[in-house]
């Protein structure tokens, strides 16, 4: 175990206090005229995040929603440009990102991301993060041989080719989640119907959230 990667949520430093800011999530998100989340999107390589992800912040971005989506590709450029794809690196890169999630949510966004994430133990620890009822596990699910077959970015020929270690689904695990909020069976459905779901599922929220703050 790398003895850098700590687990348990108390930071290694002392004498720290957290500061408060003087505007709440609750203000940002009655100015935004939506509730802030995280939608977070787990499933095979090519099983569909990216494309549902990108097509999903475009059309909140068009409908007037605060967006902002994290893409596994990318955060591995920079923010997590230190990790690799060893169990504890992974549950390392996750983290970061959770932390980034909560940190954008906190702002009053929709936060979506769109990463492997396979471990079912890291996905509940960004669920932790969050506050109850803003954290919405989206399990995007294809079979490994429709993501084999799509392999949009050669990944898994690589794979074949003994090129490539530790890959989700065939050398490394996937741990499917059991109770997300929504799953999309992406080789079932069509892109603009996986979309549309989270949409609709997004509507639900969004109405629970008003009719409280009706009442209050
Ligand atoms: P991931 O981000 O999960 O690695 P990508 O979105 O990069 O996957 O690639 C998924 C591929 O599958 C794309 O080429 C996309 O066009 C195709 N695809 C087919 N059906 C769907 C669907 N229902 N949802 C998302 N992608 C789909």
């Amino acid at each position: 175990m790398n003895p850098m990667i700590r687990r348990e949520s108390q930071p290694k430093s002392q004498h720290i206090t957290w500061m408060c800011g003087k505007v709440t999530t609750q203000q940002r998100e009655v100015r935004n005229g939506h509730p802030s989340c995280v939608l977070w999107l787990t499933g095979l390589s090519a099983s569909g995040k990216s494309t549902i992800a990108t097509e999903l912040e475009r059309q909140l971005f068009n409908r007037g929603n605060q967006v902002c989506m994290l893409d596994g590709d990318n955060v591995r450029h920079g923010l997590c440009s230190d990790l690799g794809f060893s169990q504890e690196d992974r549950t390392e890169n996750i983290r970061h990102i959770g932390e980034v999630a909560k940190l954008v949510a906190s702002h009053g966004l929709i936060c979506i991301t769109a990463f492997i994430s396979p471990y079912r133990a890291d996905r509940e620890l960004v669920r932790k993060l969050l506050p109850e009822g803003r954290f919405f596990e989206v399990y995007v699910n294809a079979p490994i041989e429709v993501c084999e077959a799509r392999d949009p970015k050669g990944l898994y020929a690589k794979v074949r080719a003994n090129e490539i270690k530790n890959f989700t689904g065939i050398s490394a695990p996937y741990e499917a989640p059991e109770h997300p909020e929504l799953e999309l069976r992406t080789d079932v459905l069509g892109p603009d119907e996986c979309v549309g779901r989270i949409l609709e599922y997004l509507d639900g929220f969004e109405e629970s959230w008003r009719s409280v703050q009706v009442k209050s």
